[in-house]
């Protein structure tokens, strides 16, 4: 636990997680027995992984997998390499996991797992060597019917092939659907990379119906230009809103009359950052958050809007591409000025329901074509945030409690109707 409990700044993932989760559950009425199963994770794996490295050295290095809930079907989530993960930070993952797999009714539990590492220090093979170790010392715990990981920051789709070979070496046969975000040769599905982003982007559109905002000529405002934001800010672009302002890890553009998307992609793909830009101006990076504009598109990381700048947000909408951006104490100052959020389980729960997608396909081995899978997800992703608005309706209280109220009622049901087995 943080020492720091009086500053949100300095809250854990975990902690903010948990905080979510009683909030939400208070308001449920949940058995006191429940509610320790609802909360706790059902099964958490540390594992050492002693990896032989170019110069010949052996260096350790600890992974983790947690599978925080399993009641509606096999626990899904990401892997994600970084220095910075820790069983706390995996564990607060896995648990998001379980509420935004119910919030978009996919039948999958929640799991997250990662290897603290430094990846951009690793090379090619010892990044190979340490996936497949990583995977057969999870080789239990994982399978299309158990465990079912994915990408997320740090890892792609030749880390999903490796731990797909690896895994289809120790069943000896070829097992596809072990894992998602796979590359589409092997298995994996069109339109899942694009998935977070695009699911960010319907959620935007139905906000907007409620908010009555017309998306054409919006001001958008993006954090965070990689696989979440960049997508997102493209699709908003294309849909006729005007990107004025986005941000990456190095510096933030800005340009009132509105960005070219397309062209900025280009110019990141030569540059490795949106700085520099052709026709934008400069500015200071964390500047974003302040300015004004229609629709806050925080896609980079978490804890990014705290008690100490929520209020100068000054966006009507906040949709969170990333997850665990906003939190719990900021959460209550934007409500109270009226700022619409978007909740991270349910803005970019696109992504999980494309792996669901892709499972699917592997399991039926039958791929459908891009738009089914587009079309597919735009019912998913609509449906999903009219049952959390009328909850929120319902109960008067925001749309995270809402996602969370709705996800949680969810896995209770099934928890109920399954049992316990004593
Ligand atoms: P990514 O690594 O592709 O992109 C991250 C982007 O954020 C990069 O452009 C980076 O430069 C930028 N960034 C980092 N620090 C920043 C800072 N301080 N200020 C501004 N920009 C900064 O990662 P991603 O896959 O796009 O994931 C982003 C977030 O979305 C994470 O919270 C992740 O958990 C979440 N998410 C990802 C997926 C997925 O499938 N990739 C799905 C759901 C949620």
């Amino acid at each position: 636990m943080s020492p720091h409990k009086s500053s949100d700044i300095r809250l854990s993932a975990l902690e903010n997680a948990m905080m979510q989760f009683d909030e939400a559950a208070g308001m449920l009425n949940i058995d006191k027995t429940m509610l320790e199963i609802l909360k706790q994770p059902r099964r958490a794996v540390i594992v050492k992984l002693p990896i032989q490295m170019d110069d010949g050295r052996f260096e350790v290095f600890t992974g983790f997998r947690v599978q925080h809930n399993i009641a509606r079907g096999p626990a899904k989530g990401g892997i994600r390499y970084h220095p910075d993960v820790s069983l706390d930070e995996v564990s607060a993952l896995a648990a998001w996991m379980t509420w935004k797999c119910a919030v978009v009714g996919i039948p999958f539990g929640g799991a997250k797992g990662g290897i603290a590492c430094d990846p951009g220090k690793l090379s090619r093979g010892e990044l190979e060597r340490l996936t497949r170790r990583y995977t057969a010392d999870l080789i239990e715990v994982i399978g299309p019917e158990i465990d079912v990981p994915a990408p997320d920051v740090n890892t792609d789709a030749q880390i999903m092939a490796w731990i797909m070979d690896t895994y289809s070496m120790h069943a000896r046969h070829t097992e596809t659907s072990v894992v998602t975000g796979k590359p589409i040769d092997l298995g994996g599905s069109l339109g899942r990379r694009e998935a977070p982003g695009r699911g960010v982007l319907l959620t935007i559109r139905e906000a907007c119906k409620y908010k009555n905002i017309d998306l054409n000529g919006a001001r958008c405002i993006v954090q965070g230009f990689g696989n979440v934001g960049g997508v997102a800010a493209e699709l908003l672009w294309q849909d006729g809103a005007k990107i004025i302002a986005i941000s990456d890890v190095f510096g933030a553009i800005h340009d009132p009359g509105g960005i070219d998307i397309t062209a900025l992609k280009k110019h990141v793909s030569e540059t490795g950052k949106v700085a520099g830009f052709e026709g934008t101006a400069e500015i200071v990076r964390d500047d974003i958050l302040k300015m004004k504009c229609d629709i806050l598109v925080p896609a980079a990381l978490e804890n990014v809007i705290t008690s100490k700048n929520a209020r100068n947000i000054k966006a009507k909408i906040v949709a969170e591409g990333a997850n665990g951006p906003t939190t719990t104490n900021a959460d209550k100052i934007l409500e109270s000025r009226g700022i619409f959020v978007i909740p991270d389980i349910l803005c970019n729960s696109g992504g999980v329901t494309v792996s669901y997608f892709e499972w699917v396909q592997d399991r039926i081995g039958y791929f459908w074509p891009e738009d089914e899978v587009n079309r597919r997800l735009e019912l998913i992703m609509a449906k999903a945030f009219n049952d959390v608005l009328e909850v929120a309706i319902e109960n008067k209280c925001n749309m995270r409690i809402a996602a969370f109220m709705l996800a949680i009622k969810r896995v209770l049901d099934v928890t109920l109707m399954r049992g316990v087995y004593a």
